[in-house]
């Protein structure tokens, strides 16, 4: 479980190291407010995939007469948020695209979202956020047909160093027959 008083001690040292002073009214408060933000926006940092896939694994049966093979489920534009390991820096205006071809088992829409949120909750890399959705959802759907799309902003890329403000990067995760099927991919566009 995320340590919240040794991050307050820590945020603290950090102000102190920034040359400001902790006590001064505007900050006095400050290390419990980033704690408690911290203890939310990585909230998923207590799960491992396996663990979140069981938390929102519930699956409805199809009931079909014939699965068809060519049947898609895509949820898009999921909103996300998530923090760079490299940087500890806001990932933001960050949309998920999740596909897979159900195997016999689908899981609820809301549930795709909730997953995608999860998982960002975690000081992570796009491209491995894509990856560990795509993990939980194979593992929930029992299904290697997955793809995860994902567009960002990185603040450590807009608001330091190049200041590039309006690059967006896109990373795509393609497994299955997402990766051998173009015809596949245009779903996730
Ligand atoms: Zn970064």
């Amino acid at each position: 479980m995320i340590d919240t008083k040794a991050i307050e001690e820590h945020i603290r040292g950090i102000l102190i190291a920034l040359g400001d002073d902790p006590e001064r009214e505007g900050l006095k408060d400050t290390p419990k407010r980033v704690a408690k933000m911290y203890e939310e926006v990585f909230e998923g940092m207590n799960y491992s995939n396996h663990e979140i896939a069981e938390m929102f694994g519930k699956t409805f049966e199809e009931g079909f007469e014939n699965i068809d093979p060519d049947r898609v489920v895509v949820v898009k534009d999921i909103d996300i948020f998530s923090y760079c390991e490299h940087h500890i820096a806001l990932m933001y205006d960050m949309k998920a695209n999740v596909a897979y071809i159900p195997k016999g088992r689908v899981i609820g829409l809301s549930k795709i979202a909730r997953i995608c949120d999860m998982v960002a909750k975690r000081l992570q890399l796009q491209e491995k956020i894509g990856s560990d959705i795509a993990d939980v959802i194979s593992e929930i759907t029992g299904s290697d047909d997955v793809a995860v799309t994902i567009e960002a902003c990185h603040s450590c890329v807009s608001a330091r160093g190049i200041k590039k403000e309006n690059v967006r990067t896109f990373t795509a995760e393609l497994r299955g027959r997402f990766k051998n099927e173009p015809a596949l991919q245009l779903y996730l566009k």
